[in-house]
């Protein structure tokens, strides 16, 4: 069975007069993923976003949301869709639950849905309490759950949010994100951009690393991780004085599989050796085992995993890179 994604673009080209902003690309997004569009100031994902939401018309490629081409439906597109875009203009002179309803009554919700409606989703983003609250007097992370709730309120499949954690205070954050897994746990997809990978690393099924219009990696971050490292990191910690830590570092650099060897660091009779190792889990096991059996003191074995944000640099500066060389 072929499953239709939510978003697909194939292509996709924005130009605006001699500014490329999106070069050719590609995404595919399956039902009730939560995907991440990653990229610097610039990269893309504004313009990427407002194509999908049928604000902007691309230059060239093709857009679809839930099988339905963007540029072809887009009365149809805007009923699967909610959009938030990065900057909103909220109407200070209503109530929280006048604001849902004015734009319930939009999207043309029959009125006898709507107070039930609007009562939800104020639960959901945990508005609750500030129903009859003015707008204006919301602070700038509960505005922006009102945005939240107001992509919501004609029951769409996808929603395209982007950056909605900007601005927000860490708490605001961690909130606005229990939110987004919420939503997704009750089948909706998702598709959120920020400016920052370890932000969405932990929530999101798959991302796009973009820049300068480009999608320069794709997949889940293990996977982005794994087409970084060509080999795993080991971090090996061997109890002894500093002869014994040299002895192990070169019982490990004898190994074909291990790469670079480092002495990093040492405290309380440990030293931590690092080591590159080309190998998966078994052939850890069999270095472990290995090493004991060798007479080497190992009193601690794992695989380090990288730290997002130097996987973001990591691949955003290789296409620098790339693109001085070229
Ligand atoms: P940010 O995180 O800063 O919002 P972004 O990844 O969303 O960045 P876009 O807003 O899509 O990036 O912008 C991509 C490029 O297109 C940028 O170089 C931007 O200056 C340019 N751009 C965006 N909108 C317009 C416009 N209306 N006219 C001309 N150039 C534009």
């Amino acid at each position: 069975m072929t499953v239709t994604p939510v978003v697909e673009t194939r292509g996709l080209v924005k130009r605006y007069d001699d500014q490329l902003a999106v070069a050719g690309v590609d995404l595919w997004v399956g039902p009730g993923e939560i995907y991440g569009l990653v990229g610097p100031n610039g990269a893309g994902k504004t313009t990427t976003m407002k194509i999908l939401a049928t604000l902007l018309a691309p230059t060239a490629g093709e857009a679809f949301v839930t099988g339905i081409p963007v540029g072809a439906d887009p009365i149809e597109v805007r009923r699967r869709m909610g959009y938030m875009p990065d900057f909103y203009g909220v109407y200070d002179d209503l109530r929280v639950w006048e604001y849902l309803d004015f734009f319930a009554r939009c999207y043309e919700v029959p009125a006898r849905k709507r107070p039930t409606m609007i009562s939800e989703l104020l639960e959901i983003v945990g508005l609750s309490d500030r129903r009859d609250a003015y707008v204006e007097t919301l602070s700038r992370g509960m505005r922006q759950r009102l945005c939240l709730a107001h992509t919501l309120v004609h029951d769409p499949a996808l929603l395209i949010l982007d950056e909605p954690a900007s601005g927000l205070d860490p708490r605001a954050r961690v909130e606005m994100r229990e939110i987004l897994k919420a939503l997704s746990g009750m089948g909706k997809t998702i598709l959120v951009s920020s400016h920052i990978l370890p932000e969405l690393g932990e929530m999101c099924t798959g991302v796009a690393i973009i820049d300068h219009g480009r999608v320069l990696r794709s997949g889940s971050i293990r996977d982005i991780e794994r087409s970084l490292r060509a080999s795993a990191l080991l971090r090996i910690d061997v109890l002894g004085d500093p002869k014994a830590a040299d002895a192990a570092a070169a019982w490990l650099g004898t190994n074909p599989r291990v790469g670079d060897v480092l002495h990093v660091a040492g405290s309380d009779g440990v030293t931590r050796i690092e080591a590159a190792f080309d190998g998966g889990a078994a052939e850890q096991a069999s270095l472990l085992h290995a090493m004991v059996e060798a007479g080497h003191a190992v009193v601690g074995f794992t695989q380090a995993t990288s730290d997002l944000e130097e996987i973001f640099l990591k691949v955003t500066g290789q296409a620098d890179g790339e693109e001085q060389a070229a």
